[in-house]
């Protein structure tokens, strides 16, 4: 790993924070990401499980247009946020773990007609040892009985809206949250939300750039996930020509960075298009990466960037080290 120049803590030099989607399957997590992108993924999706780790980027333009009616005038100081979406069957454990363990603030998703599921507990858990901070989307909020539906509405203003019944049910459904939940003693933030009518969504954006960019973070390692070619770029810069490390089914690859491509913004990895090409891009953004002998990558390790500084031999064991805690990891699941 390298750094690149001495990290400063000027506003253009705050990284994009990294944000990873939880809970159990079916809460609505790939909706919830539809609904800011404003794109249908979920319905392209065979069986509508996410089959990998995808990523989403939101540039601030975005961000800043979807929150302007709560009026929160606090500049926004990042220069994006990635949205890293987890797959959400029970057998991606070990990939999902590998989500978590990216990000700067998780965003755990729960059907508040279901309250908390087996998944949920264990993305708590998953949370809890690895200290990230989360927001809580208490989805499908349109489902209470007699919802009045309030299009893209911050919550309170929603809330307003509502009948007696509905919010007596809405206190209700809550209330049994903390019930069911008595291990933590903690403050959550929960937002209710729908991802079908966009009530709330404004609040969790706010939420989520407000809390990560005054957290933001210090510039220097890269990790790579997901199959061949796509990572997701934590920390750092990456460049066109730079020489990079990962490894490989009979051992580690070292490879030349030939194209550095991204989606447009708001399109996902995931889903096919034309690529913007770059000639160095900065953290935290989903790449894709072309260079030569990447076929045998193993998906989930880490990537490396050797800096002038960097002994190859050194960064070539460190690239292996990360595939035996993989491997570990299966044997146990
Ligand atoms: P995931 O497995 O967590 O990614 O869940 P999906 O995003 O695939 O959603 C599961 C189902 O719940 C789909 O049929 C969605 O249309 C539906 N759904 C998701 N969010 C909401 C919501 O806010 N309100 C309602 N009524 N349905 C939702």
């Amino acid at each position: 790993p390298r750094s690149d120049a001495p990290p400063q803590e000027t506003e253009e030099n705050l990284r994009s924070p990294i944000c990873c989607i939880m809970g159990h399957v079916d809460t609505g997590k790939t909706k919830l990401l539809d609904c800011i992108r404003g794109t249908n993924v979920q319905e392209g999706e065979a069986g509508g499980i996410t089959q990998r780790i995808g990523a989403t980027y939101f540039p601030a333009d975005n961000i800043r247009e979807r929150t302007k009616e709560l009026k929160a005038d606090a500049k926004l100081k990042v220069p994006g946020l990635l949205v890293v979406d987890t797959p959400g069957h029970e057998s991606f454990t070990n990939l999902r773990s590998r989500g978590s363990g990216l990000c700067d603030i998780a965003i755990l998703v729960v059907d508040i007609m279901h309250g908390l599921e087996p998944q949920t507990i264990e993305s708590l858990n998953l949370l809890k040892m690895r200290n990230t901070e989360f927001i809580v989307a208490l989805n499908k909020v349109d489902r209470l009985y007699g919802w009045k539906v309030c299009r893209n509405s911050p919550i309170q203003k929603a809330m307003k809206q509502q009948s007696k019944d509905v919010k007596n049910e809405f206190s209700m459904r809550l209330t049994q949250l903390y019930y069911n939940n008595r291990e933590m003693g903690e403050t959550f933030s929960i937002v209710p939300t729908s991802a079908i009518s966009g009530e709330g969504i404004p609040d969790l954006l706010l939420l989520l750039v407000h809390w990560t960019q005054n957290n933001v973070l210090e510039v220097k390692v890269v990790e790579g996930h997901g199959t061949t070619i796509d990572v997701v770029l934590v920390n750092g810069v990456l460049h066109e020509g730079d020489q990079i490390v990962v490894c490989g089914m009979q051992g580690p690859i070292v490879t030349t960075i030939r194209a550095l491509l991204t989606q447009h913004p708001m399109k996902e990895l995931r889903v096919k298009g034309t690529y913007l090409h770059h000639k160095q891009i900065k953290a935290a953004q989903g790449i894709k990466i072309a260079a030569q002998g990447l076929e045998h990558a193993i998906a989930g390790t880490g990537l490396y960037v050797v800096g002038a500084d960097d002994e190859l031999e050194d960064i070539k064991e460190a690239s292996m080290e990360d595939m035996k805690s993989v491997l570990s990891r299966i044997d146990k699941s």
